[in-house]
């Protein structure tokens, strides 16, 4: 069994803090870019493993672990809160002006579509220097785990099924 303590640094091992005050996890992200740990076997989301660890508590009418900075690897338990799939949608198209749609007006998409094809034709994993996550992140103002996982989720989009 993980104890409480033990999950709780292997939380607090993986974080990048943001200039925004985000704890982005580094390391597995979901397809949807939400941090992800293996938790007695299990995966599960890093945002909701955090979020409860910090006394957070999810009911029936709220079951999901929503994000008031929009940034799905962030998992900063003020950043949290519970809340459902309508508050979310609803949520979102207060603080962003947007309704919830796909495309370049995603709210998890800070970046323009023709953005997201140049990072991904410049990032190089684990390099150092102007190609890395770290870097370009910088420079187009997101997180750098954002940046890893929209390279990564490019990868999943291909149809060759290689390593796994
Ligand atoms: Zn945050």
């Amino acid at each position: 069994m993980a104890t409480k303590n033990r999950l709780l640094r292997r939380l607090y091992n993986r974080r990048h803090i943001t200039s925004a005050g985000c704890w982005e996890w580094i390391g597995w992200c979901s397809r949807k870019g939400y941090g992800m740990i293996r938790v007695d076997g299990k995966a599960m989301a890093v945002h909701r493993v955090s979020f409860k660890l910090h006394g957070g508590r999810c009911t029936r009418r709220k079951p999901m672990v929503l994000h008031t900075c929009d940034n799905p690897p962030c998992f900063n338990p003020e950043h949290l809160y519970a809340g459902n799939a309508r508050r979310n949608a609803l949520d979102v198209a207060e603080r962003t002006g947007w309704p919830d749609r796909s495309g370049e007006h995603n709210q998890n998409c800070k970046l323009t579509d023709g953005q997201v094809a140049e990072i991904r034709c410049r990032y190089v994993p684990w390099s150092r220097g102007q190609a890395s996550a770290n870097s370009l992140a910088a420079e187009y103002g997101v997180g750098a785990a954002y940046i890893s996982w929209l390279c990564r989720e490019e990868r999943h989009a291909r149809p060759a099924r290689s390593v796994s």
